[in-house]
């Protein structure tokens, strides 16, 4: 196949389906780097070091049981993360003894969402596992909005 001239490269990567593809499979090359590494100690996380504030994060809410901040690199308008202050590496291993705090954590996404302007809607995501995409240990739950998001989510 002919080698595409630099012009042409750049039409490929900027147009917005091309974006998309290469925004997934980033994201599906993080989950599996983070798996592969063996990241699944929720005390050495980089979110570990957000809850510890040895990393500046923009933290808009926090109480006892639970921080959110800004997501670093949003897909939306607003896109926060709300994490449990106990290092839970995943949903998939929450138990019976974590129901008071899951629960808190959707209720402080929701109360998030109502002083984020959210009324139209909004969507709350957890990803779980490399299939799932998740790339940071530490259970989180990410809180998207602010504009139309699409759906399905992803296949
Ligand atoms: P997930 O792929 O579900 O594990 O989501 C991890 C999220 O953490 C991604 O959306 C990242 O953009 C976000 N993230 C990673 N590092 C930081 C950071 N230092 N501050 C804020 N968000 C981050």
């Amino acid at each position: 196949m002919a080698a595409l001239s630099h012009r042409m490269l750049r039409l490929v990567l900027s147009h917005p389906t091309t974006r998309v593809v290469r925004r997934v499979s980033d994201e599906v090359t993080a989950a599996a780097t983070a798996a592969a590494a063996g990241n699944k100690n929720p005390s050495n996380t980089i979110f570990s070091r957000i809850l510890n504030k040895e990393l500046p994060a923009d933290i808009v809410y926090e109480d006892d049981k639970c921080i959110a901040f800004r997501d670093v690199s949003p897909v939306a308008k607003v896109h926060l993360l709300v994490i449990p202050r106990q290092p839970i590496p995943s949903l998939s291993v929450a138990n019976n003894t974590d129901q008071n705090l899951l629960g808190h954590l959707l209720l402080v996404t929701k109360q998030l969402a109502d002083e984020h302007n959210l009324q139209e809607g909004y969507r709350v995501v957890i990803n779980n596992g490399p299939q799932g995409c998740q790339s940071v240990y530490h259970l989180h739950l990410h809180l998207i909005g602010g504009n139309q998001l699409s759906w399905p989510p992803g296949t």
